[in-house]
């Protein structure tokens, strides 16, 4: 685990091993009231927005966030234009969350899209981005993660999504390109933060997610 801490360290990522979920809310509470003082504000001045996560779901963290800041949900649209305005505000919020597909040992994260709401904020969103990560995700390189996601993240989020892919139905990647039900349309490898420590990581000793 030091040594991922240290990959991370070198991508000017600022990553943090816990060892449970319960540490790993804390810990997401605490970097973002360390924030918060520094700019100076009321816990409901500070926007958090998200990211689609079962991670964060699993560790309370998402809870943890609507009780005590400004959360903003992008997923509450009605509409798909009230969706969309909602996914583009949360690129401005003062903190996004969210989890990531994969992460390999030399500090890299690997994570496949299908609106690129999370991508978009992971790459040039909020000046603060925290990832929650558990230990399932850890792969030894980009190969292996590349494969973790295909073949764990994408059949599991496709499932869980109700899609109409090859990978929901035969639990195997078929290259597909369905409207509507498609899920990887964009694939992000960040290997770098050029706004150091922007980036926080978060990594669990337990599994979460997928
Ligand atoms: S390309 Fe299609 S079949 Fe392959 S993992 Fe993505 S959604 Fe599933």
């Amino acid at each position: 685990m030091n040594k991922i801490i240290e990959s991370f360290k070198k991508a000017q990522i600022e990553a943090f091993f816990v060892e449970t979920k319960q540490d790993a809310k804390e810990k997401v509470i605490e970097i973002i009231e360390k924030r918060r003082i520094a700019l100076g504000r009321a816990e409901k001045e500070m926007q958090i927005s998200w990211g689609g996560s079962v991670t964060l779901d699993e560790t309370g963290i998402r809870d943890a966030v609507r009780e005590k800041y400004n959360a903003l949900n992008p997923y509450a649209g009605k509409t798909p234009e009230e969706q969309t305005r909602l996914k583009r505000q949360a690129l401005l919020s003062d903190v996004f969350l969210m989890s990531t597909n994969a992460i390999t040992e030399n500090g890299e994260l690997v994570n496949i899209d299908g609106n690129g709401n999370r991508l978009g904020a992971l790459i040039c969103g909020p000046d603060m981005v925290i990832i929650v990560v558990g230990k399932n995700k850890i792969t030894k390189n980009l190969a292996e993660a590349h494969k973790r996601v295909k073949q764990i993240a994408c059949v599991k989020n496709a499932r869980r999504l109700n899609r109409a892919t090859p990978c929901a139905q035969n639990g195997a990647c078929g290259n597909c390109y369905i409207a509507g039900n498609t899920i990887c349309a964009h694939t992000v490898v960040t290997r770098f933060s050029t706004i150091p420590d922007r980036i926080k990581l978060i990594l669990v000793n337990e599994e979460l997610g997928y």
